[in-house]
């Protein structure tokens, strides 16, 4: 992918108006998590989540990103075996269903970038597990994002954790550096090995995101072009977080 060998580091000025972004798309997501429930259509999120965006100055970063066609919507909301890239419409969430939602802010020309996945109760003990293990594997990854640290670290340790409680993660979708672009470099796998791939650096932004399958690791995409399925039509869950590295510990851009 072209956008890989694009790799900024940020200044302080670049960092704190990502922190901005961040926030902003911290607002949107926890707005219609708390708008999740049986009976409420994707598009009803999606306008709220626009609402919020705009609301501060900033825009949706997705709206019109370029693909098949231009992505039409703010979030993407995805259910049960749809993984990611799922479009809002006049679907109508049920009980029991697990809704991912990922959602892109641009605050004066930088992107914050972060998604998480939730149950409609009454949720199965099959579903909670899987949330469980995909958001726990968002934060095995982070704790590795530290300078010295490789690219191939973050990854191992995602796929690690995840492969060990019996899952798969996707190696068709990547985390990615994140700024001016939603999509920077370098490229972030949830799967690799230790010791391989970039070294992180101070100032470095990276979105990293755990897309995580019950069945088996593919997927397909659906004819829309853009909503990615489990091949198998089995449970999928997604965390994401954009996540400066720093000298220290890292930093989470887009903590709720
Ligand atoms: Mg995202
Ligand atoms: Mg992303």
């Amino acid at each position: 992918m072209s956008w890989e060998r694009n790799i900024v580091i940020k200044t302080a000025e670049e960092i704190e108006i990502m922190r901005i972004a961040g926030r902003i798309n911290a607002e949107a997501l926890q707005t219609v998590k708390a708008m999740v429930r049986p009976g409420i259509t994707t598009a009803a999120l999606d306008a709220v989540a626009e609402e919020v965006i705009r609301s501060h100055g900033a825009i949706p970063a997705f709206k019109g990103y370029p693909g098949p066609y231009p992505y039409p919507a703010t979030l993407t909301v995805s259910i049960n075996d749809e993984l990611v890239h799922g479009i809002p419409g006049t679907r109508i969430l049920r009980p029991g269903d697990i809704v991912s939602i990922d959602c892109g802010t641009v605050y004066d020309g930088f992107v914050g970038d972060s998604a998480f996945s939730m149950v409609v109760e009454p949720a199965s003990e099959e579903a909670l597990r899987l949330l469980e293990v995909t958001e726990n594997s968002l934060y095995v990854g982070i704790a590795k994002m530290k300078v010295g640290n490789r690219v191939g670290d973050v990854s191992a340790a995602v796929q690690k954790y995840v492969e060990s409680h019996g899952y798969y993660v996707t190696r068709e979708y990547t985390g990615h550096g994140v700024g001016r672009d939603m999509h920077e470099g370098p490229m972030v796998p949830n799967y690799g090995r230790d010791g391989h791939g970039l070294r992180l650096r101070a100032g470095m932004t990276i979105a990293i995101e755990p897309m995580v399958l019950i069945g088996t690791p593919k997927t397909r995409v659906l004819p829309d072009q853009w909503t990615v399925v489990s091949a198998d039509g089995s449970l999928t869950a997604h965390f994401e977080h954009s996540v400066l590295v720093t000298d220290g510990e890292p930093e989470i851009l887009t903590a709720w």
